[in-house]
């Protein structure tokens, strides 16, 4: 079995965290370093290390993590200013925890897309 990261013991609240919703597929709580006022995490209860290693099953959780993101972004008042949300996937896309994470991030303008490179 893979092995479980630190949002796996957030999910079964043995870590505290500041939780926003949960329910059977998936779980949100505030991103421990927030680099804009909202930064919230999206994650699937089940412990899935990246978006390469989706399985079909995998699909409904996936569509809840976004059906979330719009529900608090209505909640934190965002959803009309905007926001960005990022998953970001292994080395090069900077991936820190292997467990599949969608930040939804707002609360004044993110800025530009990314930075042109190569
Ligand atoms: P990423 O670089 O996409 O893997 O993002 C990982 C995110 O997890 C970072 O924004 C961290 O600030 C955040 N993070 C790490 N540990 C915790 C924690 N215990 N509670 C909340 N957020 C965390």
């Amino acid at each position: 079995m893979i092995e479980e990261t630190i949002f796996s013991k957030i999910i079964r609240k043995e870590l505290p965290s500041d939780m926003l919703y949960q329910d059977e597929l998936v779980t949100a709580f505030r991103d421990i370093s927030p680099r804009l006022p909202t930064h919230v995490l999206i994650i699937p209860n089940r412990h899935i290390p990246s978006v390469d290693e989706l399985a079909e099953e995998d699909e409904a959780a996936m569509g809840r993590m976004l059906s979330v993101a719009r529900r608090i972004a209505r909640e934190e008042g965002i959803h009309e200013s905007g926001y960005r949300l990022i998953i970001n996937c292994g080395a090069d896309g900077r991936q820190e925890v292997p467990h599949i994470h969608m930040h939804l991030l707002g609360g004044h303008d993110v800025g530009p897309m990314i930075t042109r490179k190569g």
